[in-house]
């Protein structure tokens, strides 16, 4: 088996470090990962400057870009062989929710899922400093072994998130859906030393809507939460009616 493992907090976060590590049991494994944190930048693609790629050690390549585009690189460049399976993380922070849409981590397994590629993202819950990313990527190393057995249905990947616990105290997986948010954000805005007005978009404290089945759910409750999502964001219901207007 060969699998490709990107991230997008950067091919030094000690998450993909331990990722890399835990799926070498699966077969030979080839990092492809951003040079720098890139959380957050969704599924953005390079299409305006070249994009370079350095090979760290034999099957570590850092690339001065998204990623997306180490997904495309991977693929379509660096990787010997097309890989069995796609693995981006170990995220530092949950990607629940409607947070998904932002995050590089989700949208790293999405492009492999364009390209008709196995693939799963995996999150850490938590942003504070832990030791807990060994624990997660055996979680992960389980999942993606599931994944290889049994294969993912068309258009659809996984969006594995772990609390942030000791192995022996992770509660066994759920199968959710994704969750929604109950605020909406905020912007902080100060004055610089040189008088002009400054806005920095931050956040109160994460916080979502603890429905039972959802994603938060899960993870709230010490539980793995597994979220198959596709990538037809086509609202079915909506259709008949909008087909209803006079357009
Ligand atoms: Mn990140």
């Amino acid at each position: 088996m060969h699998i490709m493992v990107t991230n997008d907090d950067g091919i030094h976060a000690a998450g993909i470090l331990a990722l890399a590590e835990a799926l070498r049991d699966l077969g030979e494994v080839t990092v492809v990962a951003p040079d720098r944190e890139r959380s957050a930048v969704g599924h953005s693609l390079t299409l305006h400057s070249p994009l370079r790629a350095f090979k760290l050690r034999p099957g570590f390549y850092a690339v001065d870009g998204t990623p997306t585009d180490c997904v495309n690189m991977g693929i379509h460049s660096l990787l010997p062989f097309r890989p069995d399976l796609v693995v981006s993380g170990i995220n530092h922070g949950a990607n629940l929710g409607d947070d998904i849409t932002y995050s590089g981590t989700v949208a790293a397994a999405m492009e492999a899922t364009l390209m008709g590629i196995p693939a799963m993202a995996v999150s850490l819950a938590t942003f504070e400093r832990s030791e807990h990313f060994p624990a997660a990527a055996q979680v992960a190393l389980r999942v993606a072994r599931q994944v290889l057995a049994n294969g993912l249905p068309a258009d659809t990947f996984l969006n594995v998130n772990v609390p942030n616990r000791p192995a022996a105290e992770i509660n066994p997986p759920l199968i959710t859906r994704q969750g929604k948010r109950s605020f909406v954000g905020k912007i902080v805005d100060k004055t610089d030393p040189r008088g002009r007005k400054y806005y920095w978009i931050g956040s109160d404290e994460p916080d979502f809507n603890d429905y039972e089945g959802t994603d938060f759910f899960a993870i709230n409750r010490g539980h793995v939460s597994v979220t198959p999502l596709h990538l037809d964001l086509t609202n079915y219901e909506s259709m008949k009616i909008i087909a209803g207007w006079e357009l």
